[in-house]
């Protein structure tokens, strides 16, 4: 089996991969706060832990993953955002939550083991680990004061604080310009819960009315799902600090370990045509938008081009250059295809997702005439021929063959299929390829 190398953020180095169990190794990554459409940006943790979940799945055996990816439903992004569209936050959170479904299902992502909402862990039953317990635990401990209707947890009773980002607390205080709240003991500490004001949404608990802070679900649902201490945490760069420092955190001082996770993995920021991406320049790009434009798996393998340390850059050129590439790929591919992905691409991204090399293997392959290696290595990316067969069929205006004939070949095609001859369905595949292709 090859070693699986991941760079850990904790220790500054690559790693060997070792679970903490092998026939059930744990995953959690950071989901979207669910107050608008996604954006390109947000795509990228997505895709990228896809794929680590995919190559888990391949290495240790599909039962022996478990992956939380949560849904973040209580925010003050979302309150305002309900109050100005004049609807209840549920029925923002529910259309903005099934939207992100549609969009990382139409880029062909697998759906993570378990998606758990924040909401459906603030207070749960007396056996079951939610946000008030892990809260009460440490007020227990000597890790967190109420103070003003708020919770705060006291960074000063962690020695650790700051390990992930590699900040001293010193440092920090020294840098913190927020003017501090009067109920804070040190201007580090950060919200565990807090007081709602009449109108927002609010929880009993055992000090008042409120609701929890933003960290406070991601220690609280990890550990319901996965256990004190699991193998993988992931997210964006941007979320080592604070929201990843926070949660060590709650969850060391919590559960009384040395750790919450064993490796901590981000991802690089995403820029749009060589500019940082935002409402106000004008280059914000929701996933849908693309999606409207560009079958999912070609926004995917777009994902792929640069290694996910790195920053990328979305631009319409890669975008047309990943199209190319998928459908050279899929004309190459036989329609049989291997059981399992060819042993370079596997290599490739056990080397920490070498996404760039596991692209260039591809490339190999292609040429050296491995047909069903080619076929095996898309499908086990999870790469859909059907879908970008249509598409293409749909909307590249330089096909070699007519509307009508492209229409007749769907037809027959989809009337194969619905009797379930696959074997037809697949040769008229192949026949559109090889004349779409001339
Ligand atoms: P948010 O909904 O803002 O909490 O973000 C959800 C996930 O998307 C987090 O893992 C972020 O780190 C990630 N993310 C947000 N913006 C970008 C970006 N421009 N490039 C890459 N990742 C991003
Ligand atoms: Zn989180």
């Amino acid at each position: 089996m090859t070693t699986l190398k991941l760079y850990n953020s904790l220790t500054r180095a690559k790693e060997d991969f070792a679970p903490i169990d092998p026939t059930d190794v744990r995953m959690y990554v950071c989901g979207p706060t669910v107050y608008d459409r996604a954006h390109i940006g947000n795509a990228r943790p997505v895709i990228i832990f896809d794929l680590l979940f995919r190559l888990l799945r391949q290495t240790y055996g599909e039962d022996a993953v478990t992956y939380v990816r949560n849904i973040t439903d209580v925010d003050d992004k979302i309150n305002a955002r309900a109050a100005e569209r004049g609807i209840t936050i549920r029925e923002l959170t529910e259309a903005t939550a099934a939207g992100f479904h549609q969009d990382v299902a139409d880029l062909g992502c697998l759906s993570p083991t378990h998606e758990p909402r924040a909401t459906d862990y603030i207070c749960r039953g007396a056996d079951e680990l939610d946000m008030i317990k892990v809260v009460e635990r440490l007020i227990a401990g000597g890790h967190a004061y109420a103070a003003d209707g708020h919770v705060l947890f006291d960074v000063a009773s962690m020695p650790a604080y700051g390990k992930l980002a590699r900040r001293s607390l010193d440092e920090m205080e020294a840098g913190a310009r927020v003017e501090v709240a009067s109920y804070k003991k040190g201007p580090m500490d950060f919200v565990l819960w807090k007081p709602s004001k009449e109108g927002e949404p609010a929880w009993e608990s055992p000090w008042g009315q409120g609701r929890p802070g933003w960290h406070l679900e991601c220690s609280a649902m990890s550990a319901a799902l996965l256990g004190e201490v699991f193998d993988i945490h992931g997210g964006g760069i941007d979320l080592i600090f604070p929201h990843h420092e926070n949660e060590i955190a709650q969850s060391t001082c919590c559960f009384g370990h040395d750790r919450m996770a064993n490796v901590w993995m981000h991802n690089g920021f995403l820029q749009v045509e060589g500019e940082k991406m935002a409402k106000s320049a004008g280059n914000f790009v929701t996933i849908r938008e693309i999606l409207n434009d560009w079958p999912g798996d070609v926004a995917r393998l777009a994902m792929y081009s640069a290694h996910y340390r790195q920053p990328i850059n979305w631009t319409l050129k890669s975008l047309q250059e990943a199209e190319r590439t998928l459908a050279g790929w899929f004309e190459a591919a036989a329609s049989e295809a291997d059981a399992r992905p060819a042993p370079g691409v596997v290599e490739a991204l056990a080397d920490d997702l070498n996404t760039p090399k596991m692209i260039a293997e591809i490339h190999r392959l292609k040429s050296e005439g491995g047909r069903k290696a080619l076929a095996g290595t898309l499908k086990f990316l999870g790469f859909r021929p059907e879908v970008f067969a249509d598409w293409r069929a749909a909307n590249a205006p330089e096909l070699a063959i007519s509307e009508a004939e492209i229409e007749r070949l769907i037809d027959a095609r989809l009337a194969a299929r619905r009797e379930k001859n696959f074997a037809e369905a697949d040769r008229i595949r192949d026949e559109f390829w090889r004349r779409a292709s001339c």
